[in-house]
């Protein structure tokens, strides 16, 4: 390793994504539900000798799609390997996993002016979950035999933050093909970091669980590493693990070399052929992704581009919108789904779903507040009450009167009010200071409580005034 990098960190990233399937990679356990340890198992999930794995094709499924939005090569065959090592979490002292021949190889994830170049894309099973408490440590099976996919980067990454927008993409390709689900599916990884005053020498960090922590392990070992070289200290190859709560890596045993786990074709799975047929229906069935949005939202509904790109980001954001600009107009929608929508949600602490506001909830919002029934205001005050809980917009404005005040001689009244409370601000503006007859559109405002158009109120204000 060494004299091919230029850069002053180099990064590869190494990340586990749990696809969500129903049910496990080699038997029909369901791979989410009862939380009791030890429920969802069988003999095949628990190795019992003699019980025979078959793969879940919706799991090849998820993988092929991965493989096709990232223009990886597709194998051929599938072909598993058992990956063999002892520990606790293996019942059949063997992984099920990929070696010799991934399902996907020389795919790409694309960042804005740069391609991260992936090695591999593989299926496996995830092993089980080891529960330590006090003194003894409990295994429970019950994510045992999970279907993972493992996507391998070349080590092409020149900072933490470039790793952290990989995963971000990552994570906006898998949600978009709709293999994975951000609130309940895991991301794990591996990351390998070196830096130029080292000479590159590589140092793996395992184990980090959460896509910020990605970033935070990378920001960390970057600075450590640096920092030995400054100090004189030899650069070594070395394994590391993650500490969270510390937010620092430390040491761990020498990494086995990957000949140490004596892979051998697994004899219990029959080679599947890969057909260009299957693939090809995988192919038809793939949904418009991000990148094919973002530029739809930008030559044909002339979006703005900050704009655009936070919607085209967020698979449910960009479905909303597409919704509701069927009735409603594009850049009044695309501004409230990018910032008012997610404000609430945020605030909320809900996810869209979560939430249970529908296009059809937005399309009655921006309507009325397009056709100038209601102000922004009012629009703002309805989104939030929404996230708490959604309700039918017309019926509550109509009952609630929170019409816009469009009746002139009401505004013009509440304007000549508002005259005579402020002759101070009259004076000031009579004498050429412009800004002066905002306070009287603030007296206004709060006499029509915020149901007036501020722009309404200034011209019959200065109409009364001139
Ligand atoms: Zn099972």
């Amino acid at each position: 390793m060494g004299n091919e990098f230029t850069s002053d960190a180099v990064v590869g990233i190494e990340c586990h994504v749990e696809l969500n399937t129903n049910t496990k990679l080699f038997c029909s356990c369901p791979r989410k539900g009862t939380e009791e340890p030890n429920s969802r198992c069988c003999e095949i999930c628990l190795g019992h000798p003699g019980s025979k794995p078959s793969v879940n094709k919706k799991a090849i499924e998820f993988a092929l799609k991965l493989c096709l939005a990232t223009n990886s090569k597709i194998a051929k065959e599938l072909v598993f390997s058992r990956k063999s090592y002892f520990y606790p979490d293996l019942a059949k002292n063997f992984q099920i996993t990929q070696y010799e021949m991934p399902l996907g190889s020389n795919g790409e994830i694309k960042l804005p002016g740069k391609a991260i170049k992936l090695k591999r894309i593989h299926l496996e099973e995830d092993p089980a979950s080891m529960v330590h408490s006090g003194s003894y440590v409990l295994v429970d099976y019950n994510r045992s035999g999970n279907p993972l996919v493992e996507i391998v980067t070349e080590p092409v990454m020149e900072s933490a933050q470039e790793a952290r927008d990989f995963m971000k993409q990552l994570i906006t390709v898998l949600e978009y093909l709709e293999i994975f689900d951000i609130n309940n599916c895991v991301i794990k990884a591996d990351v390998n970091v070196s830096v130029r005053e080292s000479g590159y020498s590589r140092v793996e960090v395992k184990n980090i669980t959460g896509f910020k922590e990605i970033e935070r392990a990378v920001n960390y070992e970057v600075q450590r590493q640096k920092h030995e070289a400054k100090d004189g200290k030899k650069a070594m190859q070395e394994t590391r693990g993650w500490d969270a709560d510390k937010g620092m890596t430390f040491p761990m045993r020498q990494k086995e070399s990957e000949e140490d786990y004596g892979y051998i074709i697994e004899p219990d799975l029959a080679v599947i052929d890969i057909t260009d047929d299957f693939v090809g229906k995988i192919k038809l069935a793939m949904p418009e992704m991000a990148d094919e949005k973002l530029r739809k939202f930008l030559d044909e509904h002339g979006i703005e581009e900050t704009t655009a790109n936070v919607i085209a980001k967020d698979r449910k954001l960009a479905k909303m919108y597409e919704e509701v600009i069927k009735e409603v107009d594009r850049e009044l929608a695309s501004k409230w789904i990018r910032r008012e929508l997610p404000r609430v949600l945020n605030y909320q602490k809900k996810s869209l779903e979560e939430s249970n506001i529908e296009p059809k909830h937005m399309i009655s919002l921006l309507k009325l507040i397009q056709h100038g029934k209601i102000t922004e205001k009012t629009g703002q005050q309805l989104i939030n009450m929404l996230g708490e809980a959604p309700f039918d917009v017309d019926e509550h404005v109509k009952k609630e009167g929170l019409s816009a005040v469009s009746d002139s001689s009401q505004i013009e009244q509440f304007c000549k009010e508002a005259i005579k409370e402020a002759p101070k601000a009259v004076e000031e503006y009579k004498a050429g200071k412009e800004k002066a007859l905002n306070f009287c559109v603030g007296i206004v405002m709060k006499k029509s409580k915020g149901k007036a158009k501020p722009e309404t109120v200034m011209e019959m204000l200065k109409k009364l005034v001139d």
